[in-house]
């Protein structure tokens, strides 16, 4: 039977949410406050190539490729020469930043190992008891710090790891395992991501209702109309949406973030890479960079190339120091010489990344009680987002797929 389902914010969420619905034959109605669909994700061609807004790349699974077969997108595969990936820390570029015994160590660590979250620690903490300090200096703070737009010590591994169960049963390998579907990498589209926006509304706009600059309504309104609602607005938004259901105390931490593109003649590093990820106390300020003409071509023009550097907005410390000049240092401790970028394009998202931390922990399971609550009056009112079971455009696909 069809279903009637209203869904509240047009980014990609909400478009993933509007094309599972209409594969299954429901009558959808999306309703977005701006002009235009997408939310942060957006391209911009500019005279030197192009520049992303928020996401780079979109990991490529099974479903994913007949989504795109269904809306008639190719993805551009990264160059073979990129699949090179740095870590920077101790001060210096490494492919494997840890010994060979410590290499050994973390092999076991995988396969035998139960694992158990602990509540009371954060990542950093919880990640050395674990892996040891090595690993976790080395390889998970860079990796995910960069993923999750903050440090480890902000983070939480029970928010993280949510399909993991974490209960001291299951060994790391056999949660890996359990959640584990086929990928093919990170992939973007000839004109960049927004080309993944574009063709999904191209291909939902005759099969759904869309309403944009559709203005904000009360929640009490929403509760009142006939069918499915699915609330796909950021987290931001969706707090004070949810008023006085939600304490003071319950309201989760928010990050902001700052993305950079910059583009000049010289590479980064001697030999092509996917980017590099930086350790904390390294002498840099950025959480990460993707050197996007390395893994796509034509990406930049003119022979430039083209580098994503990113930030947590509080590494900009004053209103005196532009982001411009701290990306140049930090890309002086790796290249140790000073190299004027052709041109650079700075965008500033605030509070667009939830902290990955306990207080999110709770917060999904108050979302969790909330939703059961309302079902069982009747109304059947589903939250998603990257607040709910990971940040990446992969696990909102796939997250918006089993509801
Ligand atoms: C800098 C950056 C880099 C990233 N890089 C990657 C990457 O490389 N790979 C990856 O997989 N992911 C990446 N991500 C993550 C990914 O881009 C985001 O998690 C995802 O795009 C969030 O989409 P969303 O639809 O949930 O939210 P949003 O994009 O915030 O969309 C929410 C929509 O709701 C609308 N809205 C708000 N209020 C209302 C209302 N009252 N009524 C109706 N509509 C409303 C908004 O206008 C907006 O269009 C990155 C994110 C950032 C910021």
């Amino acid at each position: 039977m069809s279903d009637q389902v209203h869904i509240i914010g047009g980014g990609i969420t909400g478009l993933f949410l509007a094309y599972h619905h209409t594969k299954r034959g429901d009558s959808v109605t999306l309703y977005e406050q701006s002009n235009t669909l997408g939310g942060v994700i957006g391209t911009k061609i500019v005279k030197e190539g192009l520049v992303e807004l928020a996401a780079n790349g979109v990991l490529l699974t099974d479903d994913m490729k007949s989504m795109l077969d269904d809306i008639g997108l190719t993805p551009v595969y990264p160059n073979k020469a990129a699949k090179r990936r740095y870590f920077f820390t101790n001060r210096k570029l490494s492919r494997l930043p840890i010994s060979i015994f410590t290499g050994i160590r973390l092999v076991i660590t995988v396969l035998f190992k139960k694992i158990k979250f602990n509540e009371n620690q954060n990542l950093e903490t919880w990640a050395s008891q674990i892996f040891g300090a090595s690993v976790t200096k080395n390889i998970i703070e860079p990796a995910i710090g960069g993923v999750y737009g903050t440090r480890l010590d902000s983070l939480q591994a029970e928010s993280i790891f949510s399909k993991w169960e974490g209960t001291g049963k299951k060994t790391i390998l056999q949660e890996l395992k359990k959640n584990k579907s086929k990928t093919y990498g990170t992939v973007s589209f000839p004109q960049g991501m927004g080309d993944l926006v574009s063709h999904l509304v191209r291909y939902l706009e005759p099969k759904i209702q869309i309403k944009t600059q559709f203005p904000p309504v009360q929640l009490e309104e929403i509760l009142t109309w006939k069918g499915k609602i699915r609330f796909s607005t950021s987290l931001k938004i969706l707090i004070p949406i949810l008023g006085d259901r939600i304490e003071p105390h319950e309201v989760p931490n928010l990050l902001s973030i700052t993305t950079i593109t910059r583009f000049g003649k010289n590479h980064l590093t001697k030999k092509p890479c996917f980017g590099v990820l930086f350790g904390k106390n390294e002498g840099i300020r950025a959480l990460g960079v993707l050197s996007n003409s390395d893994i796509f071509s034509g990406r930049a023009k003119d022979g430039l190339h083209s580098e994503t550097w990113i930030y947590p907005s509080v590494a900009k410390t004053g209103d005196s120091i532009t982001w411009e000049s701290i990306l140049e240092e930090d890309r002086k401790v790796i290249t140790k010489k000073d190299d004027a970028p052709t041109a650079v394009y700075v965008t500033s998202w605030n509070g667009v990344f939830p902290a990955y931390d306990r207080k999110l922990f709770l917060f999904n399971q108050k979302l969790d009680s909330l939703e059961a609550d309302w079902l069982a009056k009747g109304t059947d009112i589903r939250f998603f987002g990257n607040y709910r079971k990971g940040i990446g455009l992969r696990s909102l696909f796939e997250s918006t797929r089993g509801e």
